[in-house]
């Protein structure tokens, strides 16, 4: 997968040089034709030789154009060939065709929240119309509202956004996050840029004074920023200037609009899809291990045979199922709550007291049910997801 995604880029990257080339070439092409034309309008006499050195200079740029044209499309065949030869593989191991079976509203609505969530309105609403799941105007009006916002902030205009911000100041405090300070920051960073110090100063003593005590730091440097306004990308502030802060703003404001209204920050179905793309691989690998070696099918048992690696921004684990006693156990419970052994392996705390079988858990010794290792009650840790 990651050398078809390499070969993908440096497919795009190719297009790209070839397509700009091209547009260079055509350029040329105009410009020739329009000096031969403004000559010739000037000096009828010598039209013969200035049509002839045109056709010549017009033969070249053309094959070039051509050229440039085999060059890519021998490079997207190239890449489809590449696809075809290692995507050559049988799913039908590990694929259960009759899994969605009466299942089709359930699917037909994780669609539909799916094309809200991508802010593909009106997609949704034919969607609605043609699988007959009405389509839920809360969660549209919701994303309705995040995608202006953030369309806002595209045009740089932090103004929908702030007004957003302040109005759920109390939740963003309570979520831990610095949202409104990072805006005002960037709303006051548009000032410097500007070099507008007196509204620069005017918008820090009006916006600022609510986060002296959480961002203290952040606000004397960003007061210091005033003194090299001047040149500001090669002084030690330079870093108020990057690009990529609209970028960051735009993603920390997605995450903490979904985060408010109990949305996970990326679509459901799209991190569903993801995890299983990538699970492809180790599951055909180890179905054919099994099937070859122990003549074992694991797909009729509920869990994967091995631990699938995944990115850490796919990893959710706000649930958390002891594997020994396979109930679901309570982060925060008083009790019974999650424990890590000396080896990393997590048990709940009923199952840790379980393998001490009633011995003292303080001196005993006792065996992790997934590998080897021992540990004593002092080297296990309370986690919380
Ligand atoms: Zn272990």
């Amino acid at each position: 997968m990651e050398q078809i995604s390499t070969e993908f880029e440096k497919l795009v990257k190719k297009q790209k040089l070839t397509c700009d080339q091209t547009q260079i070439n055509i350029d040329k092409l105009i410009n020739q034709i329009n000096d031969a034309k403004q000559k010739i309008e000037n000096d009828n006499s010598q039209s013969s030789t200035t049509l002839t050195i045109l056709t010549s200079k017009l033969k070249t740029l053309s094959s070039q154009v051509i050229d440039n044209h085999k060059e890519l499309y021998s490079s997207i065949s190239k890449y489809s060939k590449s696809i075809d030869k290692k995507l050559k593989i049988n799913l039908d191991s590990i694929w259960k065709p009759n899994v969605l079976q009466g299942k089709e509203d359930t699917l037909n609505s994780i669609l539909m929240s799916h094309f809200i969530r991508e802010g593909q309105f009106e997609l949704a609403e034919v969607f609605s119309k043609e699988s007959n799941i009405p389509i839920s105007n809360e969660l549209k009006n919701q994303f309705q509202d995040l995608f202006n916002i953030v369309e806002a902030i595209k045009r740089k205009d932090l103004g929908p956004a702030l007004k957003w911000a302040a109005d759920k100041r109390e939740l963003l405090k309570k979520n831990n996050s610095n949202l409104e300070f990072e805006l005002h920051k960037l709303q006051y960073i548009q000032y410097l840029i500007n070099n507008d110090i007196p509204s620069a100063i005017q918008y820090a003593k009006k916006n600022f004074g609510l986060f002296g005590e959480t961002n203290f730091k952040d606000i004397k440097r960003l007061a210091c920023s005033l003194l090299y306004i001047k040149n500001l990308d090669t002084s030690p502030y330079s870093d108020l200037l990057a690009p990529s802060l609209w970028d960051d703003i735009e993603s920390q404001f997605k995450r903490d609009f979904c985060s408010i209204y109990g949305f996970s920050s990326e679509s459901p179905l799209y991190t569903a899809v993801m995890v299983g793309a990538s699970s492809i691989p180790p599951l055909i690998k180890i179905d054919t291990i099994l099937k070859v070696t122990k003549n074992i099918d694991w797909s009729a048992t509920s869990e994967l045979p091995v631990e699938i690696p995944l990115l850490d921004s796919q990893r959710y684990h706000s649930v958390f199922a002891c594997p020994v006693s396979k109930e679901q156990v309570d982060c925060n419970s008083k009790d019974n709550y999650p424990k890590m052994l000396l080896c990393g392996h997590i048990i709940s705390n009923e199952s840790l007291l379980a393998l001490c079988k009633g011995n003292n858990i303080y001196k005993h010794k006792f065996k992790c049910p997934y590998c080897p290792t021992e540990s004593i009650e002092a080297q296990t840790r309370r986690v919380y997801f």
